[in-house]
């Protein structure tokens, strides 16, 4: 669409949407003059923990840490189901899982529904992603351009990946995802800022999901320090249902991985053969010493025990902030282009997110999918100059459907009404709607993947309410005074009985509001794969 007539077109959809939101008496004060250009980066399991912005305390991620210096931090941020693909259906739908079809990671997607990136598309914004996708199709006709990474499942790889293109082109890259996906995203942007037209930019990285293999800059870091445990770890689980234990992503073990240099056929392992045999060797180089260390301290019987633990969760967890490091200069990459093209800059809305944050050592995990604060959670961190006021800490709650009526509501467009989030971007502006949300609800439907039971529940700003309706199990915790939920509250206080009550009837009715249908709670509990081809 020429620049003009989109202004025009962008121009009338403001005069419309601001007649419905004066009918409505939702108003904003201010109306972007320009429409704002989004640039939206995702990165796959980054755990809030693991942004210095949050507070963790384990890393230092400077350059995310900007967007909150200079926008918007989110502290009640949330998914709607802890996983990859209904993550990401959500983002881009702003619908619940049951209503944009992707359940669970092998559900099939629907790129026909209403997608936030065609509405802005057809308004007249460039619209393009790079990086992970993850949905069990391709991206289609919302974007001009796609090239997303593909190979081991749709995941992707760290080394030399593969990526495939909307022209439907298919090339390894040389170098380091995280790397490339950012290089492939400021080529863009050199191209796009020739023809002035308004831009949504999704960069979505891999990192640090599994199989997680750190940049070679980055895998001798850390190996002299002891990273802060969480204060979960070694939970007992005294109180907790079944279901926190039925789980198989403990951290209890280390493995080695890979083995020795000159041991192994690299070939067998597609992660490692992507690696030149250069990248190899210098991988080995660092690691098998380290490796070595370890067969020798367990033969001393050094490892047993709670020993085993603490070495093992020192193992994960700086394998993931090296992956992080490379995520944080990367985002320094495209904070910095932005600095060297200021009148871009002061336009352009840039967000970082995560389609989950993730259980790093709390509990004891190491994964994402229970309702527990850990994988509920997401990152959320927001730059708008001149719309939102630097510093801004933001606590209410939000939840990842409203990020696609948000995105529309900056660009000064409408969501359609079959979208169930709200936009958020009054919060931005620095004022709470009166009726803001005061409960979410969350929904994990991926029943036995890593032992984890189907679940329901109910999240206010103070208490949370779980149901694994499998065998109609509850847990209950009070969050303003057991913040890490190790004292399950249900059916053992009194005190709280009416409280409980009070929040079965509120989830009810969340469940009512978001139109979840009866049949999913019903046995046998079939898989998700069972779920989609009787029922939809
Ligand atoms: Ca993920």
């Amino acid at each position: 669409m020429h620049l003009r007539t989109t202004s025009i077109f962008l121009f009338l959809m403001g005069m419309i949407l601001g007649i419905c939101m004066a009918a409505t008496g939702c108003t904003r004060e201010k109306k972007p003059d320009t429409p704002p250009n989004i640039i939206f980066i995702m990165a796959d399991d980054h755990a809030n923990r693991a942004i210095s912005a949050y507070g963790g305390g384990i890393n230092r991620t400077p350059n995310i840490d900007r967007l909150a210096d200079e926008g918007a931090i989110f502290f009640n941020s949330f998914c709607a189901n802890s996983i990859c693909g209904p993550s990401r259906a959500s983002i881009l739908t702003g619908k619940h899982s049951h209503k944009n079809g992707v359940t669970g990671n092998g559900a099939p997607w629907d790129g026909k529904q209403a997608l936030f990136p065609r509405i802005l598309k057809e308004a007249g914004y460039q619209s393009v992603l790079y990086g992970k996708w993850h949905l069990n199709s391709n991206p289609g006709d919302e974007f001009d351009y796609w090239k997303i990474l593909t190979g081991a499942g749709r995941q992707g790889f760290y080394y030399n990946p593969y990526f495939e293109t909307s022209q439907g082109e298919g090339s390894d890259i040389d170098g380091y995802s995280t790397d490339i996906i950012t290089d492939e995203a400021i080529r863009w942007l050199e191209d796009s800022m020739k023809n002035g037209q308004p831009f949504l930019l999704m960069v979505q990285y891999k990192a640090p999901h599994v199989p997680r293999m750190p940049a070679l800059r980055h895998l001798d870091k850390y190996w002299n320090d002891t990273i802060p445990e969480p204060v979960t770890l070694f939970d007992d689980f005294d109180t907790r249902s079944h279901y926190a234990t039925d789980v198989n992503f403990f951290i209890n073990e280390f493995r080695p991985w890979p083995k020795a240099y000159g041991t192994y056929d690299p070939q067998e392992n597609i992660y490692l053969a992507r690696m030149t045999e250069e990248e190899r060797k210098a991988y080995h180089a660092i690691l098998d010493p380290h490796n070595e260390a370890f067969y020798r301290m367990k033969e001393q019987g050094l490892l047993e025990g709670d020993n085993m633990k603490k070495y093992a969760y020192q193992r994960f967890i700086k394998d993931y902030i090296r992956i992080v490091d490379a995520v944080d200069e990367n985002v320094g990459r495209l904070l910095d282009w932005l600095d060297g093209h200021e009148s871009i800059k002061n336009n352009t809305i840039v967000v970082y997110s995560s389609d989950q944050s993730y259980f790093t050592g709390e509990h004891g995990y190491a994964e994402k999918r229970l309702m527990y604060e850990e994988a509920m959670k997401m990152p959320l961190l927001i730059r708008w100059p001149g719309v939102v006021r630097p510093g801004s800490r933001i606590d209410a709650l939000v939840q990842n459907i409203d990020y696609a009526p948000t995105f529309l509501d900056m660009a000064g467009l409408p969501a359609p009404e079959e979208m169930q989030g709200r936009s958020f971007l009054s919060l931005l502006e620095g004022k709470q709607p009166e009726d803001w949300r005061q409960a979410l609800y969350y929904h994990y439907y991926d029943h036995g993947q890593h032992k984890v039971g189907r679940h329901h529940g109910i999240r206010t700003g103070r208490y949370k309410l779980i149901r694994f309706y499998t065998d109609d199990v509850w847990e209950f915790y009070d969050l303003e005074t057991d913040p890490h939920e190790i004292n399950n509250l249900y059916g053992r206080e009194e005190e709280y009985a009416g409280l409980v009550d009070s929040l079965k009837a509120e989830l009810e009715q969340l469940r009512k509001n978001y139109e979840v249908p009866d049949w999913v709670f019903d046995p046998p509990y079939v898989s998700l794969k069972g779920i989609e081809e009787t029922e939809r």
